[in-house]
C-alpha cells in the first residue's frame, strides 16, 4: 500500500495525525510512539523491516486493507535508530507529548528529534578520529560555497570552492562530509552521484534561518557567506530541532593558505586510508599519530590534510617538536597529562546538542584537573600558547558531582554530600527512614510480645508489619494495624505510625531526585556559558597532543627537521618513505633526490617492481610532512615551499563516473598541466600507458616537454618509455635517472637504488617470471622480444627511433603508401612506370 495513494477521508484520526507530521518529513523514517512502542507505517515499515529484520505486520487505520506496519521497543530503540542510520537513513522521534490520561481527544504528537549521519552527537556512535560534517552547498553560478559544520564539536567552517563538478565533489570526499544540504534546483545528476557513488545523505531545503545564532557570522561582511550559513542554520534548527548555541563563530578557510592537494592525491598516497584495503593501519596517519586524545586524533588530521605554505609558522612547529625532543622528559609528563584528558570538544558539543550526564561532567573535570600541570610544562618549554583557567568550574564540579553516578540524571545519587543543605536534610530524612525502621521493630516486637515480628520494605507495598501465621492471634486488638499483604507464612500489616512515615521517607526520595536534577542543570548551565573559553582550551590541547605525538614519532622514526628554502631547490639525503620502512620485511634502502634550481623534471626509467611509484611517493609524502611541521624520513632535507601536490599514480578514481581508465588518466593530466605552477609538484606515474604505445608515447613526451618547459613545476615522471629519455639532450631541465636492477642467473634482482642516467632494459619477462606465469608463455614472450629487438636495431640503422616513433602512424596511413600498394610491376609498361614515377614524386611532396 502506498501512503500517496490512501483517501485521507477514510482514515482514523491517529493515523491522519501521523500522515500531518509524514508529510513534513517524506525523506525521513518517522518512528512513530504509540505507548511502549514506536511504530512505523506504509514504506517506512517495509523499509524498516528489511533493514532491521523485523515482522512486518499490520495496523486498521479506517482502510479496507490494514496500514503495513512494523514497530520496536521504546527502551531498545537507540540500537535500531543507529543501524539505520549507519545504513545512510534519516530518523525522526515522534514522541506524545501530552500525558494521554488528561488529554482531551487524540494524544498530542510532535517530532522531537532528526537524526542523521551528518549531525550525531553520541559520543558512542561518532568515529572519535575524524570529523563529521554536515554541508550545504550554494551553487553562485561562478563559484561554489561550502558552509560546513561538526555539530559535535560546534566547529563552523566556509569555503568557496571553482565552479567545476569535479572540483565540488572532490572537496566534498576530502573533508568526509556525511550529509549535504542543497536546495531544490541542485541538478539532478551530479546529486544522484553524491547519493549513489559516495553514500554521502542529501536533504533538500530552499529556506534561511534569520535573526538566530548571530554570533556565528557577526562581523562577516561577506554576504554570501551569511546566507550559506543562513542556509544550513535552518535545516539544523527548525528541521532538525537543533540547539545550536555552542557553534563557533565562522571559520573562513583560504584555501591559498595552504598546500593543495585533490582528493586523488590523497588516496594514492595513503594519507588517510591504505588505497586496497581502504584501511587507516598501515596509512601515513596511522605512522604519525600517537595521540592521547581524540581531539588530538583528529587535529592530526586536520595538519596532515591541510599543510601550510607559510615559512615562519612552519617552523614555528619544528621549533615547538624540537623543544619537545629536547626535554623528553616534559614531553613524557605532558603525555601523561593528556591521558587524562578525554573528549572535551565533543563534550561540549553534547553539553547543547545532547544530553549530558553526569558521568560526561565527570569526564570534564577529569580533563580540567590536569590543566596547571600542563600551564606548567608549556612555560617551562617557552611555548608561545596559552591555556585558559578553569580553576572555579574545576572546583565547583569537584565539590558538587558524586564520583559514581549513574547514566540518567533523573534518578539521583549525582550530587556529592556538602554542596547543597536542603538536600542534605532530604538525605538524613531518607537516612533517619532505615534507622527508624529498626527501631520501631525492637519496640513492637516488646509491645505485642511477638519475637519473630519483622518490620521491612518492598517497592510495591511500601513498609510493612510481618507477623507469622501462628502469632496473629497474639496483635492486639487497639492497635489499629490494616492488613497489607498475604503470604503463604505470614501476614503483612500496616500501622498509621508507620504510614505517617513512610509518607515522609518517599516524599523525601522524590524531592531528592528532583533537587539533585536541578543542581546538575544548574551545573550543565553553568559548563555552557564557559563552553566557548572550553572549546579554545580543547584547541590548545589537541595541539600540544599533536605536537607530542610528532616529537615521539621523529624521535622513533629516527626522522630530521627539514630546511625550507626560498630557491627551488629539492635536497633529501638518504630519504625514505616512512610507511614502507616500517611495514616493508625487507630492508629498505634509502635513496637520495636531488633536483637543482634548474632541473625541472627527473625522469624515471626502470623494470617494474624495482621501486619508481615508491621513490615518487616517498618525495610528496616527505614534502606533506615537512609542510605539515613534522620533522622528515632523511639524514638531511632541504626543501622549497610548494603551494600544490598533483598526483596520476596507481589506479584511477574516477570521481564522477562512466568514464574510461584512460580518459581519467588524462582528466587527471589536464588538472595538474592546467593548475600546476613553477611552485607545485606533479608526479607522474607511466603516463600513457592505458592506450596504444605511439599514442601513449607521444602524449607522455609532449605532456612532459609541456611540463617542463612551460609549467616549470618540480615533477617526477617515471615512464617505460626508453625512447623519451634522449629529452635531456633537447631540454636540459630535464634530468635522466633510474633505479637499479641486475640480472643474475636468469633472474632479476631489484636493487632499489637511484642513480644518475637511463636505462633500456625493462626486464618485463623476469617480472613475469617472478610472478609465476607458466614457462611456456615466458619462453615464447622471450622469443618474441627477441625478434621485436633484431627488427628494432634493424630499423635503427636507418633512421632514428625517435622519428620512427613519430612517423610510422602516420606513413602507414599515407597516401603514398596506398598508392604504392595499388601498383602491380608485373603488369605495368616502362611509360606507365615513368607516369607512375612522376605521380610518387608529385604525391610525396604533398605529404611533406
Ligand atoms: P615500481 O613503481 O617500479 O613498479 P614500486 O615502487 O611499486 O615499483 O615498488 C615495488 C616494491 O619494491 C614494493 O613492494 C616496495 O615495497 C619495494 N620497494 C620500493 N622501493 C624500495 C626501497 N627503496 N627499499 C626497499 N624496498 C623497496
Amino acid at each position: 500500500m502506498i501512503r500517496s495513494e490512501v483517501n485521507r477521508s477514510e482514515l482514523s484520526p491517529m493515523m491522519l495525525q501521523y500522515m500531518d507530521i509524514k508529510d513534513k518529513y517524506v525523506d525521513t523514517l518517522l518512528f512513530y510512539r504509540i505507548g511502549d512502542f514506536y511504530e512505523l507505517f506504509f514504506e517506512d515499515s517495509e523499509i524498516a523491516s528489511r533493514e532491521l529484520e523485523l515482522t512486518l505486520t499490520g495496523k486498521n487505520a479506517g482502510l479496507k486493507e490494514r496500514v503495513p506496519m512494523c514497530g520496536v521497543p521504546h527502551h531498545s530503540a537507540k540500537s535500531y535508530i543507529e543501524k539505520l542510520i549507519e545504513k545512510g537513513y534519516k530518523v525522526a522521534v515522534v514522541e506524545q507529548v501530552e500525558d494521554p490520561k488528561t488529554a482531551k481527544g487524540m494524544v498530542k504528537r510532535e517530532v522531537v528529534e532528526v537524526v542523521t549521519r551528518g549531525t550525531m552527537v553520541d559520543l558512542e556512535f561518532l568515529n572519535d578520529k575524524d570529523f563529521n560534517y554536515i554541508a550545504s552547498v550554494e551553487d553562485l553560478q561562478y563559484t561554489y560555497l561550502i558552509t560546513y559544520i561538526d555539530l559535535s564539536t560546534g566547529e563552523v567552517n566556509s569555503c568557496y570552492i571553482n565552479h567545476e563538478e569535479d572540483s565540488l565533489i572532490n572537496e566534498l570526499l576530502s573533508l568526509n562530509v556525511k550529509e549535504v544540504v542543497i536546495k531544490n534546483d541542485f541538478p539532478l545528476e551530479l546529486l544522484n552521484v553524491l547519493k549513489n557513488n559516495y553514500a554521502i545523505n542529501i536533504s533538500i531545503e530552499d529556506n534561511y534561518l534569520e535573526d538566530e545564532y548571530k554570533h556565528i557570522y557577526e562581523d562577516i561582511e561577506d554576504e554570501r557567506i551569511i546566507y550559506g550559513i543562513k542556509h544550513l542554520l535552518y535545516y539544523l534548527h527548525v528541521v532538525q530541532l537543533k540547539d545550536l548555541s555552542h557553534l563557533s563563530h565562522v571559520n573562513i578557510v583560504k584555501k591559498d593558505n595552504y598546500l593543495e592537494m585533490d582528493v586523488h592525491t590523497i588516496r594514492n598516497l595513503e594519507l588517510i586510508e591504505t588505497l586496497r584495503l581502504k584501511e587507516r593501519k598501515y596509512s601515513l596517519i596511522w605512522l604519525l599519530d600517537k595521540t592521547k586524545t581524540a581531539m588530538g586524533a583528529r587535529m592530526l588530521k586536520y595538519f596532515l590534510l591541510n599543510p601550510l605554505k607559510d615559512i615562519k609558522e612552519i617552523n614555528q612547529r619544528y621549533d615547538y617538536i624540537d623543544s619537545l625532543n629536547k626535554n623528553f622528559m616534559l614531553r613524557d609528563e605532558l603525555m601523561k597529562d593528556l591521558y587524562e584528558v578525554y573528549d572535551l570538544e565533543r563534550l561540549c558539543g553534547k553539553v547543547s546538542c545532547g544530553s549530558l550526564n553526569a558521568r560526561d561532567v565527570l569526564q570534564i573535570k577529569n580533563s580540567l584537573s590536569v590543566l596547571p600541570d600542563i600551564t606548567r610544562i608549556i612555560d617551562e618549554l617557552g611555548y608561545k600558547l596559552k591555556l585558559n583557567d578553569h580553576s572555579e568550574l574545576y572546583k565547583l564540579l569537584e565539590e558538587a558531582i558524586y564520583e559514581e553516578p549513574p547514566i540518567t540524571v533523573k534518578e539521583g545519587y549525582l550530587i556529592k554530600d556538602g554542596y547543597n543543605k536542603e538536600l542534605d536534610e532530604l538525605k538524613e530524612i531518607r537516612k533517619g527512614g532505615k534507622n527508624f525502621i529498626s527501631s520501631i521493630e525492637e519496640s513492637l516486637k516488646q509491645e505485642t510480645g511477638i519475637s519473630n515480628l519483622k518490620v521491612g520494605y518492598n517497592k510495591v507495598f511500601g513498609y510493612y508489619i510481618e507477623v507469622t501465621k501462628g502469632q496473629i492471634a497474639n496483635i492486639p486488638d487497639n492497635l489499629n494495624w490494616e492488613r497489607r499483604q498475604t503470604l503463604t507464612g505470614a501476614e503483612r500489616f500496616i500501622s498509621p505510625e508507620l504510614k505517617e512515615k513512610e509518607a515522609l521517607i518517599l516524599n523525601a526520595e522524590e524531592k531528592i531526585i528532583e533537587l539533585e536534577y536541578n543542581l546538575f542543570t544548574e551545573i550543565r548551565n553553568r559548563i555552557k556559558e564557559e563552553i566557548f573559553k572550553l572549546k579554545e582550551t580543547a584547541r590548545v590541547l589537541a595541539e600540544l597532543d599533536v605536537l607530542a605525538s610528532l616529537s615521539i614519532v621523529s624521535e622513533e622514526q629516527h626522522l630530521v627537521r627539514p630546511t625550507l628554502t626560498d630557491k627551488r631547490i629539492i635536497d633529501i639525503k638518504e630519504g625514505s618513505h616512512p610507511v614502507v620502512e616500517v611495514v616493508s620485511n625487507n630492508q629498505y634502502i634509502k635513496n637520495d633526490i636531488y633536483m637543482d634550481e634548474d632541473i625541472n623534471t627527473l625522469l624515471i626509467t626502470g623494470p617494474n617492481m624495482s621501486g619508481k611509484s615508491t621513490y615518487m611517493r616517498q618525495l610528496a609524502i616527505t614534502v606533506i610532512m615537512a609542510q605539515m611541521g613534522s620533522f622528515v624520513p632523511a639524514t638531511s632535507a632541504t626543501l622549497p615551499i610548494f603551494d600544490k601536490i598533483f598526483t596520476r599514480i596507481g589506479a584511477s578514481d574516477d570521481l564522477v563516473s562512466g568514464e574510461s581508465t584512460f580518459m581519467v588518466e588524462m582528466i587527471e593530466a589536464k588538472n595538474a598541466l592546467v593548475g600546476a605552477t613553477d611552485k607545485s609538484l606533479v608526479l607522474f606515474d607511466e603516463l600513457g600507458r592505458g592506450t596504444a604505445t605511439f599514442d601513449g608515447m607521444s602524449l607522455a613526451r609532449a605532456i612532459l616537454e609541456y611540463i617542463s618547459e612551460k609549467v616549470k613545476c618540480k615533477t617526477l615522471f617515471s615512464t617505460h618509455y626508453h625512447e623519451l629519455t634522449d629529452l635531456d639532450k633537447r631540454i636540459p631541465s630535464i634530468k635522466n635517472v633510474h633505479v637499479e636492477a641486475r640480472e643474475e642467473d636468469g633472474n632479476v634482482v631489484f636493487l632499489h637504488k637511484i642513480m644518475d642516467g637511463a636505462v633500456d632494459k625493462s626486464y618485463g619477462i623476469h617480472v613475469a617470471k617472478l610472478a609465476g606465469l607458466p614457462d611456456e608463455v615466458l619462453q615464447n614472450a622471450s622469443a618474441i622480444l627477441n625478434v621485436y629487438e633484431d627488427n628494432s636495431k634493424k630499423r635503427k640503422n636507418e633512421t632514428h627511433i625517435e622519428q620512427i616513433a613519430f612517423d610510422l602512424d602516420h606513413k602507414e596511413k599515407s597516401e603514398l603508401k596506398e598508392f604504392i600498394d595499388t601498383i602491380d610491376p608485373l603488369n605495368t609498361t616502362p611509360i606507365e612506370a615513368i607516369n607512375l614515377l612522376y605521380k610518387i614524386k608529385e604525391i610525396n611532396k604533398k605529404d611533406k
